[in-house]
């Protein structure tokens, strides 16, 4: 049997990025990972310039395309463009990308187990194990990075109640020129479904297309899905995919005993825009300092983790889903604002790039 300081359950970019965070700092560090990596992932694969500036690495290797702009459509009956002069948006694959973070834990001193489910936690004496099938593995904490349906939150009982929404997703090959219409754009479609929304984010040789809305309206997502490939004219699809997005609300429990989550599994994904990426690794650096000095005192204390992420991420997520209730009630005007309005534009893209620290 194994034994670490803190296993990870779960190799998206919270779980690598709390790898490489714990790594950095000499402790010994699992991550184990259901899926064999590289793995695909449904995502629209937008990394925004704020979720960017978060790595001090490089993900140049990994970026299809950059968004300097985003094509704005209502209804896919009107729209428009809107530029900035840096970039907003960096797409990428998430297999490629996912797998880049995973590297960087690795080269940090992580241990990577992947192709292994992880199945059932038990609270000992020393800390958790966690049951695998191919036998348990012990440590003195373990983080639930294990995604929206996440197994750590259930056997902790956490997340019962959590807000869901859903996405379906799709990659589908394009004409060339279909393709370079969407150079170095992203975008977005409003008005079809309430709260919900169409996203077009090209990659190097596909677009990744996908709808989402709240999870009571998840029939009228795929004939909204339908008329979206429609409009974007003749096309094959590769892979479809639905999933879900957990919203989490502040005070909602996300840590018990040596335990806690981060990421989806912790529902920190933005309501307005499914934003979720930023939030894994913001979780993840947040918990990092907690584990850390957690695992050098005489008992260990998680509780400081769940009051950093309320304090520090749960403002922006309230902001989100304030702006989505309002947006809702009125679309079309809100489209025409942003059309009209060169200010309200400059909001938007200060958001994306980290400048103001809330909004979208
Ligand atoms: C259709 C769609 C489009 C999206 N587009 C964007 C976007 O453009 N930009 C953005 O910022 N966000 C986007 N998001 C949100 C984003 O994908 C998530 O917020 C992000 O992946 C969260 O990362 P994570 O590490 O918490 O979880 P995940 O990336 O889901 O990773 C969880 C990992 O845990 C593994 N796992 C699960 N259960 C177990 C188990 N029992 N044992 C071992 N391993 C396990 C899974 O295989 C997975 O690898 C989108 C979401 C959807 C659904």
């Amino acid at each position: 049997m194994s034994s670490y300081d803190v296993i990870i359950v779960g190799a998206g970019p919270a779980g690598a990025t709390l790898g490489y965070e714990l790594g950095r700092r000499g402790l010994a560090v699992l991550i184990l990972e259901k899926e064999k990596i590289p793995r695909y992932k449904p995502c629209a694969g937008g990394i925004t310039s704020r979720a960017l500036s978060l790595l001090d690495f490089d993900i140049s290797a990994v970026t299809e395309r950059i968004a300097y702009g985003v094509r704005i459509m209502y209804q896919f009956s009107d729209e428009f463009i809107k530029r900035h002069k840096e970039p907003l948006v960096y797409l990428v694959m998430r297999s490629k990308f996912d797998h880049l973070l995973v590297q960087k834990a690795q080269e940090a001193g992580v241990s990577l187990v992947d192709g292994v489910r992880a199945d059932e936690l038990e609270i000992t004496a020393s800390g958790v194990k966690v049951m695998t099938p191919e036998g348990p593995f012990n440590a003195k904490v373990v983080a639930g990075a294990d995604g929206a349906k996440g197994m750590v939150a259930k056997r902790l009982g956490l997340m019962r109640d959590v807000e869901l929404g859903i996405a379906i997703e799709a990659e589908v090959s394009v004409t060339q020129d279909k393709l370079e219409d969407w150079d170095s754009l992203i975008g977005l479609d409003y008005g079809q479904i309430p709260d919900g929304y169409a996203w077009v984010f090209p990659k190097k040789d596909h677009l990744s297309v996908g709808v989402g809305g709240p999870v009571h309206l998840s029939k009228r997502l795929k004939p909204y899905l339908e008329r979206l490939l429609q409009h974007l004219g003749e096309y094959d699809i590769t892979d479809l995919t639905g999933h879900l997005m957990p919203l989490r609300r502040r005070g909602m429990a996300i840590q018990r005993g040596n335990v806690l989550l981060l990421g989806d599994a912790a529902g920190l994904i933005h309501p307005l825009t499914g934003e979720g990426i930023y939030y894994a690794i913001r979780s993840a650096q947040l918990a990092a300092p907690v584990i850390a000095g957690a695992l050098h005192a005489d008992t260990i204390n998680l509780k400081d983790y769940q009051q950093a992420v309320d304090s520090q991420l749960m403002h922006g997520l309230e902001e989100g889903r304030a702006i989505l209730k309002i947006f809702s009630q009125s679309p079309r005007f809100y489209f025409d604002l942003v059309k009209g309005s060169d200010i309200v534009w400059m909001h938007i893209c200060q958001a994306l790039l980290g400048a103001r620290p809330a909004f979208v």
